[in-house]
């Protein structure tokens, strides 16, 4: 974390530490300035604090049983920026559930730094196979169940005009590119997370449910992007209902069914103009993309117009210095001041209930390391190891066979066990 980035933080935990009387001993642990998160969540609620902060914590609130969290962990575009991951939303309920929006590349980094344990995070609705919106699949499954996840990470996407344009296709093809990966830790950890459970539905439904359970039901409607095979979403919970759009052009399926919505996250790009003057495009390009393949400034604006969410939240473009102005005027020529928007951003956070919509941005521990698991399951079995060419194993050092028996002496001293190396023979 760059020096002055962190002690700008501590001196804001400083003085929220003095108003509001936190304990700043258990947020920031260890010596000195060193960032710790704690793992238990205080009983802290987002309104006690509202009075005193409008930055939010990872891993120290706790949710009302009629509350929503959304937490932006990718608002970008396809190609990688360090501000900015693409397209992934976290939902969080006050009956404990947690459902991921789309999954983009880099998503899995932002999420990382909400201290939720993975096995939290098992539920991922895919409204397109662009990769921007699905490209960290491999990461949350990959690292989740390194981290603990024990169970299958779950995952809702829509159908194709041909199977292969579908998500069971998709996550079938996403196994078979990770064989060697797969094949490698195989005997070395716990297998258990290492499943996919694909929920592929149709995706011409209108306003259909694809799940449904503790309340909470999800529905896609069709979108117009790119090719077939993209949809928006639905949540409904607690009489609170939250629309996500993935990528669409302004459709009549969205205008009906997101109406009143008490929260609409819904692409904007980023004009034709700044696609040309920012991205380097050809102008006929960037009024393809811009305008006919995704949705632009003034139509989001006049969508949401229609729609009239509580809030509306613009997301998919770079938001920069010199590109949010021109956005938001665009967006505001069409949806006026001070209907409620926000121009989204990385780690931006909406705490929902039907009286309230606090938008605060998370102050993240770059340092974090994952949450305890919320279920410790071991059960590697080293039989089930590949085992090395007799020419590869050939090729291990001998010499540092002191220094790895001196590892495992360490180890089964401090925690009374009794393994021994395969590579090298201890005494
Ligand atoms: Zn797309
Ligand atoms: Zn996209």
């Amino acid at each position: 974390m760059p020096r002055l980035k962190r002690v700008m933080i501590v001196f804001v935990l400083l003085v929220v530490g003095t108003a509001v009387g936190v304990r700043l001993k258990s947020l920031w642990s260890g010596p000195g300035v060193q960032a710790s998160i704690p793992q238990k969540p205080m009983a802290q609620k987002s309104s006690d604090l509202s009075k005193y902060r409008d930055a939010y914590f990872p891993g120290t609130e706790t949710l009302d049983a009629d509350e929503m969290r959304v937490t932006a962990c990718g608002t970008g575009e396809p190609t990688a920026r360090p501000r900015q991951a693409a397209a992934c939303f976290l939902v969080e309920l006050g009956n404990g559930d947690k459902f991921l929006f789309d999954l983009g590349n880099g998503s899995t980094e932002r999420i990382s730094a909400l201290a939720i344990p993975y096995d939290y995070l098992d539920k991922v609705f895919i409204g397109h196979l662009h990769n921007d919106h699905m490209g960290d699949l491999p990461h949350l499954w990959i690292g989740g169940a390194l981290a603990g996840r024990t169970k299958p990470l779950r995952v809702w996407g829509p159908s194709g005009q041909t199977p292969s344009l579908g998500t069971a296709y998709a996550i079938e093809h996403l196994q078979q590119y990770l064989t060697w990966d797969l094949a490698g830790r195989r005997g070395n950890v716990p297998m258990q997370g290492y499943a996919f459970e694909v929920h592929e539905f149709d995706y011409r439904g209108v306003n259909t449910p694809i799940y449904q359970a503790n309340g909470v039901t999800v529905r896609s409607i069709p979108a117009v992007h790119s090719i077939d095979g993209s949809v928006s979403f639905i949540l409904e919970w607690n009489s609170l209902k939250f629309v996500f759009s993935s990528d669409s052009y302004p459709n009549t399926w969205f205008a009906q069914y997101a109406a009143g919505a008490d929260i609409v996250i819904h692409e904007c790009f980023l004009s034709s103009n700044l696609l040309i003057k920012k991205m380097n495009a050809a102008p006929q390009e960037a009024l393809q993309v811009g305008s006919q393949v995704h949705t632009a400034p003034e139509a989001f604006g006049k969508l949401m117009s229609i729609v009239k969410p509580r809030l509306a939240v613009a997301y998919h473009f770079y938001i920069d210095v010199d590109t949010q102005e021109e956005m938001y005027q665009r967006v505001r020529s069409t949806y006026a001041y001070p209907q409620p928007l926000s121009v989204a951003d990385d780690f931006m956070v909406w705490n929902i209930t039907k009286t309230q919509i606090r938008t605060r941005r998370a102050v993240i521990d770059e340092n974090i390391f994952p949450p305890d698991p919320i279920n410790r399951v071991g059960g590697a079995n080293p039989n089930d190891i590949i085992p090395f060419s007799p020419f590869i194993a050939a090729g291990r050092l001998a010499a540092v066979c002191p220094e790895i028996c001196g590892v495992y002496k360490e180890i089964n001293t401090a925690y009374g066990t009794a393994y021994s190396p395969q590579t090298c023979s201890c005494k």
